[in-house]
């Protein structure tokens, strides 16, 4: 019988340090890392440049049905595709930010993404995927699941910085208010709402260096590891 593959699921608030996280310990522990909001973001820069009408479901489906999402190596990193061509720039672009929890709360959106993840998630043999809905849809019945979370304030700061650095010009509070308003759209939506798994582990990074939180979940992760 073929080896079960293992599965780490990282959940948590938006730009909360989860992606680093889990970027660090794919590295350190040799796991593939797949970046499901990068999906949610992909289908929204989409949406924007078909101008489809998010309200209208059978527009959207129609939009679906002509979108591939896929994945290449590009230099050991999975580089996301949407239709073939890298994106990668353009879905961090503020104005993705701001549509892209609206798409993201739509069912025909999450069924098309979740069918896309788990395909790509069984197809490796060690994964880490990071999202909103990993450990409680996506896959519930993942190995080790995280919960990663930060203080607001701290959040804001931080993604802000990350922006102006890339020459973005935005100011803190429209980033903070982003990140406010796609919590709340994230947590209140009727379909797989962000929420915390029950055997999920929580991880607070308000107080923790880049670092700091690496070696916390290192600790967590690989005592998980030696008991499956
Ligand atoms: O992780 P990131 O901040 O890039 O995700 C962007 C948005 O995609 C989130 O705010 C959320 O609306 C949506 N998302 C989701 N489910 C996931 C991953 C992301 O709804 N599994």
């Amino acid at each position: 019988m073929p080896e079960k593959n293992i599965i780490i699921a990282i959940d948590g608030h938006s730009s909360c340090g989860k992606s680093t996280l889990a970027k660090d310990l794919a590295t350190t522990l040799n796991f593939t890392y797949i970046d499901t909001g990068a999906m949610y973001r992909a289908i929204t820069l989409k949406c924007l440049q078909t101008n489809v009408n998010i309200e209208d479901e059978a527009a959207l489906q129609n939009v679906l049905i002509h979108t591939s999402i896929s994945y290449d190596h590009i230099l050991d990193t999975l580089q996301l595709l949407l239709d073939g061509q890298p994106v990668d720039d353009l879905i961090r672009l503020p104005e993705v930010a701001h549509w892209v929890s609206p798409v993201a709360r739509i069912p025909v959106v999450r069924r098309f993404l979740v069918d896309i993840q788990r395909k790509t998630g069984n197809a490796f043999q060690r994964v880490i995927m990071d999202g909103r809905d990993i450990g409680t849809v996506v896959f519930p019945d993942a190995a080790i699941k995280l919960f990663v979370t930060a203080d607001l304030n701290i959040r804001a700061r931080r993604r802000y910085d990350e922006l102006v650095s890339k020459g973005l010009d935005i100011s803190y509070e429209d980033v903070k208010n982003n990140l406010e308003q796609r919590d709340l759209i994230d947590s209140t939506r009727e379909d797989s709402p962000l929420k915390k798994a029950d055997d999920a582990i929580l991880i607070d990074t308000t107080f923790h260096s880049i670092n700091s939180q690496l070696e916390e979940a290192l600790r967590i992760v690989k005592a998980k590891l030696l008991t499956i």
